[in-house]
């Protein structure tokens, strides 16, 4: 299988909370690879629109507004940044409000259609682990590796709590778990680009595993592909 010029294409999907984000960094780290977190993405896309006050019920207005998108993903000091039409959102962009609305933004057709052409960029020189809903279908179906990574509901939940908790935001569990499971239905119902596994998609589920062992066993896998694979003629 040949390499594209700067290594191979890791495709990480699954639902909301399942560790996708920490896992993708942990592994792109150790395998010297670029993360690309399209989640982050798709939520710097809501609050661009959000902010703008486009009528997400007028497809012609989303249309001509995402054209002239502009979202980047930088490293600062070891930290990544998100960048929406040259503003740091990074922060901004990780509320539970936005995550939601994120979810009702990430169906529209012009959203996905301006955020799959820049993914496809990023990742096309290879060297990248990206993390999604659609990565294995539809963006890289291609991808020389694809996981799809799992976690039953109340553990997704509570991870999520931990985390909003640890920023400073009070929520309760009983909020979260509802937040995530509206999430799971909107990501998984909708008409294009829907979460699901892709057939040849490694299934893992993190239940009951730590951070560590899942990287490690990715880590392995990965590791094996890319000794295997030969490098560009
Ligand atoms: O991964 P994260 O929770 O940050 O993603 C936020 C939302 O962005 C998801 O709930 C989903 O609706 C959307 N998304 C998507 N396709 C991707 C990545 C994220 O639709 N590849």
């Amino acid at each position: 299988m040949p390499l594209r010029p700067d290594g191979i294409v890791i495709a990480i999907d699954g639902p909301s909370g399942a560790g996708k984000s920490t896992i993708a960094r942990h592994l792109a780290e150790r395998l010297g690879y670029i993360q690309i977190d399209t989640g982050a993405m798709y939520r710097a896309a809501a609050l661009l629109l959000a902010h703008a006050g486009v009528d997400l019920g007028d497809p012609a207005a989303v249309e001509t507004f995402c054209q002239n998108i502009d979202i980047r993903l930088e490293l600062d000091s070891g930290r990544q940044i998100v960048r929406a039409n040259g503003s740091d959102v990074t922060d901004q962009i990780r509320s539970p409000e936005m995550s939601l609305l994120t979810s009702q933004t990430a169906s529209l057709k012009p959203v996905r259609k301006a955020l799959l052409k820049a993914q496809q960029q990023m990742g096309s020189r290879g060297g990248v682990v990206l993390e999604g809903r659609d990565i294995g279908t539809v963006v890289f179906p291609d991808a020389e590796i694809k996981f799809y990574l799992s976690a039953s509901v109340e553990e997704r939940a509570r991870r999520r709590c931990e985390e909003m908790n640890s920023k400073g935001e009070a929520v309760s569990l009983a909020e979260t778990v509802i937040d995530v499971e509206k999430r799971d239905l909107q990501d998984s119902e909708r008409e294009i680009a829907p979460l699901r596994q892709a057939e040849d998609a490694l299934l893992i589920d993190s239940s009951r595993l730590s951070i560590d062992e899942v990287v490690k066993s990715m880590e392995a896998i990965c590791r094996q592909k890319i000794d295997n694979a030969d490098p560009l003629p």
